[in-house]
């Protein structure tokens, strides 16, 4: 039997080895941490349904148990080509092909030091906040309730000062999904978006968007926070200018989410050197061919799924899964 060894156990990766191993094909999930699922773990719900993510998650794992696919947890991949793998460990897994499914790196806000994440209190970032929520925890540093919410999209993301240039896409739905979160739980807060532009490509999106201005009251304003700062009394001072009407604004905020983009996973580089790959602009890596090629590599029998060439959304990433293990199971003659 062939067999192809996925790289990354998030979801992309899963629905991977469950169309490859519904085939005839022996796949093998290498995850570096010590579950699967990847950073949908860390989600609490779903845009634009509100689905838990959990309930995705089950899903997945459950399938993927009941087809005993092998799985390997705790594997760090050092190198790879089509024919075999190579761990931290120093263990070599031969194999037939190889789909990198090994997904992005969240892009870390304390780089924006303008914005005080990591120094001041209140200001978090999306991933933060979905950990809140998971934790059903929600509350300012003190404990207590806050009463003005500010979010700041595309932190991280078209921005050449960090040399990220991209769109990550799902970032606007996620900062909609979040402060009308935000407004279920604190209905008599005030709620802000600052955005450059809003960005609602998905089926729902837009409606979702037009609810959380019409129905749940939130502000969006166009234009961008240039900085944060501490209050004496535990608030947040941001610094903006409303790009619609040109007036420089400023006000005191309990809470400044920063909405963190999606940025290429750090081990492209290593795997791109190693096995030959080609990277894109922002550092993805980059599919032999946008439209007719978009889960294969430039590199016979290395496939691609899920965000490792692009930011993409959860059913995105888990269409790709089924692609890359057709494409795979094709060139072996599955
Ligand atoms: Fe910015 Fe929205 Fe694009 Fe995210 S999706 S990078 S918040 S424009």
């Amino acid at each position: 039997m062939k067999r192809v060894i996925i790289i990354g156990g998030g979801v992309a990766g899963m629905q991977t080895a469950l169309r490859l191993a519904a085939q005839g094909v022996e796949p093998v999930i290498v995850e570096k941490e010590a579950e699967l699922g990847g950073k949908l773990r860390g989600w609490y719900v779903l845009f634009p349904s509100f689905t838990p993510a959990a309930e995705v998650l089950t899903d997945l794992r459950r399938r993927v148990h009941e087809r005993n696919i092998e799985v390997l947890l705790n594997a760090e991949v050092k190198g790879f080509t089509a024919g075999g793998v190579l761990l931290a460990d120093g263990r070599m897994l031969p194999c037939d092909s190889v789909v990198v499914a090994s997904g992005f790196t969240l892009f870390d806000a304390a780089i924006k030091e303008e914005y005080g994440y990591g120094i001041y209190d209140n200001v978090l970032t999306t991933v933060d906040l979905e950990r809140m929520f998971n934790e059903g925890r929600v509350a300012k540093a003190d404990g207590s309730r806050p009463k003005r919410i500010a979010f700041l999209h595309c932190v991280g993301s078209r921005d050449e000062k960090v040399c990220q240039q991209h769109c990550s896409r799902v970032c606007c739905i996620t900062g909609v999904k979040q402060a009308m979160e935000m407004k279920r739980l604190f209905p008599d807060a005030d709620v802000f978006n600052f955005y450059m532009d809003i960005r609602m490509f998905g089926p729902g999106y837009e409606e979702m968007y037009r609810e959380a201005q019409q129905k749940y009251n939130i502000h969006f304003v166009r234009g961008r926070i240039s900085e944060a700062s501490p209050t004496i009394d535990g608030r947040v001072q941001i610094k903006a200018e409303d790009t619609l009407t040109g007036r420089p604004l400023r006000m005191s905020v309990d809470m400044l989410v920063l909405i963190v983009g999606m940025r290429a996973n750090d081990d492209n580089a290593a795997f791109a050197a190693g096995a030959g790959l080609r990277q894109s602009a922002s550092g993805f890596l980059a599919p032999r061919d946008l439209f007719l090629g978009n889960v294969r590599s430039g590199v016979e029998g290395i496939f691609y799924a899920g965000t490792v060439t692009a930011p993409k959304n959860i059913g995105e990433s888990i269409n790709e899964g089924i692609a890359a293990a057709d494409a795979a199971a094709e060139y072996l003659g599955a």
